[in-house]
């Protein structure tokens, strides 16, 4: 349950963007628990919507989690970012779960108050018109895709309900494929690579944190 007024977040932590665009750069993580496909129970996971998560969302229990005021929350996103030098602006990546699902015009206006680029990673399920610096849109392929615009559209692969042709209509400015992290990874690592060869202009994108061992 969400209380009013309060954003739950799983966890809040500075470290360095490992996929798409952004790739290399330092930023301050907030992951928003909860998601619309998913309940992030195991034993539901077979049935649920999305079934290929690889990321903890539940709960507040994570590194810095907990029941935000938005006062809070900021003050938090400012203290972690500022324990790390960079040399390049603020920058902040609102994640999940779902973060749509909590993000709202208050927690923007301050972040950009601090003077934060603000990147939102989302599954597109949800339609916005808060004002973010930069969009990934992460469709699932049993899921009902409304957010059909943005900075970077990041497919995980394979998902054969998603026409790869068909969406490079939409209005993107980057298209990358990411392989799905199951049982059959190093295939789909390959399988991606092999796509991206033919097919611009698609980009492979890893998670190059994961490999590092970073968050
Ligand atoms: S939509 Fe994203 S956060 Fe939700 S279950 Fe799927 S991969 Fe996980």
């Amino acid at each position: 349950m969400i209380i009013k007024n309060m954003y739950k977040v799983k966890e809040i932590f500075r470290s360095i963007q490992g996929e798409g665009f952004h790739s290399g750069k330092n930023a301050v993580f907030i992951r928003f628990s909860g998601c619309n496909l998913w309940n992030g129970i195991k034993k539901f996971r077979k049935k649920a919507i999305c079934n290929f998560c690889d990321t903890d969302f539940v709960g507040i229990n994570g590194e810095n989690g907990g029941e935000y005021k938005l006062d809070d929350l900021i003050k938090k996103t400012v203290e972690i970012w500022e324990r790390g030098k960079s040399h390049h602006e603020k920058f902040v990546v609102l994640t999940g779960g779902e973060p749509l699902l909590q993000v709202d015009e208050k927690l923007i206006k301050q972040l950009k108050n601090k003077n934060f680029y603000i990147a939102v990673e989302t599954n597109g399920t949800i339609k916005t018109k808060l004002k973010f610096d930069w969009i990934v849109v992460s469709p699932k392929e049993n899921a009902n895709w409304n957010l059909k615009n943005g900075d970077e559209l990041k497919v995980v692969y394979p998902q054969n309900k998603i026409n790869l042709k068909k969406v490079l209509d939409l209005k993107f400015k980057y298209f990358f494929l990411q392989p799905m992290a199951n049982e059959f990874k190093q295939l789909n690592v390959m399988k991606t690579i092999n796509y991206c060869k033919s097919h611009k202009p698609w980009f492979p994108s890893f998670q190059i944190h994961k490999s590092l061992g970073i968050s």
